[in-house]
Parts: structure tokens; C-alpha cells; sequence
């Protein structure tokens, strides 16, 4: 039972302390309970906590929306549509692709009354949230098998070979990937140059590009978006958990000023999406301040210094743990794979990996496990000391379990 946070530090209800070690499931950026984000709230919550955004505006959101699209200046990439959390805007990315398609001749339009381009690419062991759209693009088997079919038309593909052998690329609205590093599969990183090659196929082919930076974005991976690493502008950018700086569901869907103009002329082509919290006021100030901090506290520039220390730390950990087959890292995103000494994977039923989170638990130390791969992805504000003490109740947690695999 966690009670309060402070920085990177959780407490739970008996007082103990715990490095939150998965950034509350990859959202929190800055820490928690930052005296800047707590402020922006407070302050908005004097004024009002929500109001609908259909039909109406704030000034907030207005000012999110030209930060974010500031990250792109000189490009195209400068409309935000506004939702709730990760999966909602992958899903009205989704959405938005396919009615684009629908209502412009020129991108596939309908023929005698049929959608042309209504299919997805997705890449093996995808993760782009739970709602059935998003569902339909994951790749997970063990959340998502049972939805198969029952979504959107999703083929999957494991690498850019597989994706340029695709025979008929006529019906596909949409490629979507985690650039750089898939979270869920395990931090599982791409290889460099990727990005950029699938973005010149997309291209090629007529069909969007829909990056998912639910987890990637705002710093994670060492730049403020990951695409930027391989200067990709996308058509369609999903943002959301980092987007607040962890403390409320927030998310924003940057489209290109084409896929915009798409959607203009009449009512019938309006895209008729909204939620109730839209554009939540609370969730913009939050979000502002978060953006501020990234300027006022030079947040990217500890990032690049904090992930080499994070790689010396993990590869120093790997070097003397026999149970770490491999630690992959990108930015500030590292997961560290256990197997046994000889190389194989451990049986699922044994449960290694939640083995070592729960040990961890008792060095001071709160993540979680994909399957053996413990994630180790903190708030970006964690200090060079608080890596370490991390890293070492990591450390203690595997030479834990290891002496129990041994028996
Ligand atoms: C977490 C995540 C999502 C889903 O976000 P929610 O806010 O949990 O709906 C989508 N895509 C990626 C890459 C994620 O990591």
C-alpha cells in the first residue's frame, strides 16, 4: 500500500522506502510531489477542476498543444488532438487514419461504397495499450490472443524485411511502431537506422506512419521524443503516461497539418471523437509545468549523463551476476534479462524475475518484471547516488534468488 512520494522515493503505509524503480509504470518524470507540478494543479484547481472541451476551449490547452508542437518547429507536425491515456490516442490515431483514408480520393478514398486502405502493420510483440483498437496492434500473445479478429485488421510483421516483402500494400491505412525500444516486448531495442527506413517506406507506399511514444516520449530515451534521434517526422505522434510528468491521464495525438485539412470542408468529414475529460485542465497545467521543468532543470542533459552512468552501473551488475544474460538499454529504458547460467531461459512457472522484484522489495527497490526481464526505467530526476542504491538492491535481489536457484 503506497502512501506518499517524494522524488523518486515511494513510502508505503508502514513507512518504508522504496526508489520507484518503473517510474509508476513509466509515467513519473520529475519525481514525485515536484513543488513546481504541485503548484500548477493547486492553481488550476482554484480556478476549476474541469470543464467540457467539446465546443469549447481553455487557454491551457491551447499553450500544451504549442509546446508539444514547438518540439517540431519547421515541420508539418503542429495539430494536437487531445484524449485521455496511452491507448486512446493510439486508438484515435487509428481511427483518424482510417477516415482520412475514407474521405480523400486521392489516399484510397471508397470504391462503390467499400473503404480501401483499412488495414494496419504492427510489429511482433507490440504493446499499444488495451482498448480493442490498440488491442488489435499488440503483439503480446498473453493479452491479447483471445481479441484476435475481433478488432481492426492488423498483419504483423518481426523487421523491416518482413514489412518490405508485404505483397499488397494497397489496403493499409497505417504502420505503427514503438520507435527505437518496444517497452512491453521485453525493452527490446531496434536496430539503429530503422526508424529512418521506415519512415522513407511508409512514405514510399502512401501509407502513414503512427508512432507510438506512449513510452518513449519526454526524455526517456535521452532526446525529448525518440524519433527525433533518427529525425523522423511521423504523420501521426501519440503521446500520453510521461505527458503530465506522471501525475495525471493525459494524452495528445500530434497529426501533420495534411491529415488535419483532411478533416475539414463539411460536418460530415469532422472527426467525431471526444471524451469526457478531454483536454482535462488539471492534466494541461501539469502537463505545462512538466515541459517548464524540462527547461528549468536541464532534465535532457542529466538524461544523456544519468544513462551512461545507468549502462557502467548495469554493465558492472551484469559482470558479476552469472543469473544476467543480457541488459538492453536505451536512454534511460533498461531491462535486464535473467537466465540460467547456462544460457537457457528459466521455466515460466518458476517465476524468476517476480522472484527477484519481490526480494528487491527488501533492498529499497519497487519494479517489475516482463516475464525474466526486470525493468529498470526510474524517473528521470533520480540522482547519480540513487542509481546506484538501486542498481545495488538490484544486485542483492539476484544474488538472493540465485542462492534459492541453486538449491
Ligand atoms: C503504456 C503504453 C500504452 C498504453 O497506455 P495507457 O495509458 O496504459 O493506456 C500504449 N503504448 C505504449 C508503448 C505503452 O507503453
Amino acid at each position: 500500500m503506497i502512501e506518499r512520494g517524494e522524488g523518486v522515493w515511494l513510502y508505503d503505509a508502514e513507512g518504508n522506502a522504496y526508489i520507484d524503480g518503473n517510474s509508476s509504470i513509466w509515467t513519473n518524470i520529475h519525481g514525485h510531489c515536484h513543488p513546481k507540478i504541485n503548484a500548477a494543479v493547486a492553481e488550476q484547481l482554484g480556478k476549476i477542476a474541469h470543464s467540457s472541451f467539446l465546443g469549447f476551449g481553455h487557454a491551457l490547452a491551447g499553450q500544451l498543444a504549442e509546446k508539444l508542437c514547438g518540439h517540431f518547429a519547421g515541420t508539418d507536425l503542429q495539430r494536437v488532438f487531445y484524449s485521455d491515456d496511452g491507448s486512446t490516442a493510439v486508438e484515435c490515431a487509428m481511427k483518424m487514419a482510417l477516415q482520412y483514408h475514407m474521405q480523400n480520393e486521392a489516399s484510397g478514398g471508397m470504391v462503390d461504397g467499400v473503404a480501401q486502405r483499412v488495414e494496419f502493420v504492427a510489429f511482433s510483440n507490440a504493446y499499444h495499450g488495451d482498448t480493442l483498437g490498440a488491442a488489435s496492434l499488440g503483439g503480446v500473445e498473453a493479452f491479447f490472443s483471445r481479441f484476435r479478429g475481433l478488432g481492426a485488421k492488423v498483419h504483423f510483421v518481426k523487421n523491416m524485411q518482413e514489412l518490405r516483402a508485404m505483397e499488397d500494400t494497397n489496403k493499409l491505412a497505417g504502420v505503427v511502431i514503438e520507435p527505437l525500444v518496444q517497452g512491453v516486448n521485453e525493452i527490446h531495442v531496434w536496430p539503429e537506422g530503422m526508424l529512418r527506413e521506415l519512415r522513407a517506406w511508409t512514405q514510399e507506399q502512401g501509407v502513414f506512419l503512427i508512432l507510438d511514444e506512449v513510452m518513449t516520449g519526454f526524455g526517456r530515451t535521452g532526446t525529448m521524443f525518440a524519433c527525433q534521434q533518427e529525425e523522423v517526422v511521423p504523420d501521426f505522434l501519440c503521446l500520453a503516461k510521461g505527458l503530465t510528468g506522471g501525475y495525471l491521464p493525459m494524452a495528445a495525438t500530434l497529426v501533420r497539418e495534411r491529415v488535419y485539412e483532411g478533416f475539414l470542408g463539411s460536418a460530415e468529414r469532422a472527426f467525431y471523437y471526444g471524451h469526457s475529460y478531454t483536454a482535462n485542465p488539471l492534466g494541461c497545467a501539469a502537463a505545462l509545468a512538466s515541459l517548464e521543468l524540462f527547461d528549468e532543470e536541464q532534465t535532457l542533459v542529466g538524461v544523456k549523463e544519468k544513462a551512461v552512468c545507468m549502462a557502467y552501473f548495469l554493465t558492472a551488475l551484469a559482470s558479476e551476476c552469472a543469473l544476467i544474460h543480457e541488459v538492453r538499454r536505451c536512454g534511460m529504458v533498461a531491462g535486464v534479462e535473467l537466465r540460467a547460467p547456462n544460457g537457457e531461459k528459466f521455466p515460466r512457472e518458476r517465476r524468476v524475475g517476480e522472484a527477484v522484484c519481490m526480494a528487491a522489495r527488501k533492498y529499497g527497490l519497487l519494479t517489475r518484471p516482463i516475464l525474466d526481464t526486470i525493468v529498470f526505467m526510474p524517473p528521470l530526476s533520480i540522482t547519480r547516488d540513487e542509481l546506484g542504491t538501486a542498481v545495488n538492491a538490484l544486485k542483492m535481489a539476484i544474488q538472493e534468488v540465485m542462492t534459492e536457484a541453486e538449491r
